[in-house]
């Protein structure tokens, strides 16, 4: 069942204190969307200016995404977006963050993304994520991702995001400065309150935690000693989760777990080297290997 993503795609700078690497190919969408097609086709909407090299376009398509509905505006510039690690490789900074062509996205989705059953609302300006939520008629499951600066410029429109939406991922910072509360299992079920069947907070290298009505759980990260650059993680997390979801067509409690396990699988591979470059390297098999493993961790 086919999976629609609307969020950034950009250039992106990254420092760790091993390496860095300039403008590479990087944004919230593009991480999803190689870590979802593993499991379903994924449609990516999103918005890129005249600087965007055609190859990256033919990079997606190649990897089976679908970039009909990625804009490109000539004469303008790609959203870029900079950060630095420290050396634990899971706190970082933001240097510079530059909306660009972002700044006025306001997608048009043709009719038959509209009509889509699997949808994620991926990193990108709250006001953007409601429209296109407005755009769509009768979606099986809806989930939004969001952030910091989201959190801090947008916070009435991300309180009706939560309302309309029926899942959030965020990671434990920005659940605790959305929740006003600085310990995370009660940021977890504040923001249930606020709205969305469940959360699923992302703690990078601990895992991730799943909250609902019903229950609440944490899985831990897969162990990887090659962290290289954990940009994207998060994205990678929940292309591997909505992917799974679309792919058994299905959201049950017990669906829903194993869906956090393939996120938690998808984003091991994507801190294993700088950008999309490891996930670009593997297949569904090593994927499928992997999720074994880490089956068989979890087993006592
Ligand atoms: P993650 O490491 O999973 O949190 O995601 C990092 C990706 O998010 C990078 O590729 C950035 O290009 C993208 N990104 C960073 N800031 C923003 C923002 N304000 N809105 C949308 N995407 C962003």
């Amino acid at each position: 069942m086919p999976l629609v993503v609307v969020g950034s795609v950009a250039f992106d700078s990254v420092e760790t204190p091993q390496a860095s690497r300039d403008r590479v190919l990087g944004g919230s969408a593009v991480y999803f969307s190689l870590a979802a097609r593993f499991f379903t086709h994924v449609r990516l909407v999103g918005v890129v200016g005249g600087d965007w090299p055609a190859e990256y376009t033919q990079l997606l398509q190649s990897q089976g995404v679908d970039t009909a509905a990625l804009q490109v505006v000539p004469g303008a510039k790609t959203f870029f977006w900079r950060g630095r690690y420290l050396s634990n490789m899971n706190d970082r900074e933001t240097l510079d963050v530059q909306l660009n062509v972002m700044a006025s996205f306001n997608p048009v989705l043709p009719e038959e993304l509209r009509r889509c059953k699997f949808l994620f609302l991926a990193n990108g300006s709250t006001k953007m994520q409601l429209d296109v939520l407005s755009q769509c008629v009768g979606p099986m499951l809806t989930v939004a991702d969001t952030m910091d600066h989201w959190i801090r410029n947008e916070p009435k429109e991300l309180r009706e995001l939560m309302r309309r939406v029926d899942g959030l991922v965020l990671n434990d910072s920005e659940a605790k400065l959305l929740a006003e509360d600085e310990n995370v299992l009660r940021a977890g079920r504040g923001l249930l309150e606020m709205g969305p069947r469940f959360i699923v907070i992302k703690k990078g290298e601990h895992g991730a935690m799943f909250f609902s009505k019903h229950e609440m759980y944490v899985l831990p990260a897969y162990p990887t000693e090659r962290v290289v650059d954990p940009t994207g993680a998060g994205d990678s997390f929940a292309g591997g989760m909505m992917g799974y979801l679309s792919e058994q067509f299905d959201y049950s409690p017990e669906t829903l777990k194993h869906a956090m396990a393939y996120g938690i699988v998808a984003a091991s591979f994507t801190v294993e080297d700088f950008s999309v470059d490891r996930l670009l390297k593997i297949t569904r098999e090593d994927v499928d290997l992997r999720m074994e493993e880490y089956r068989r961790m979890l087993t006592f």
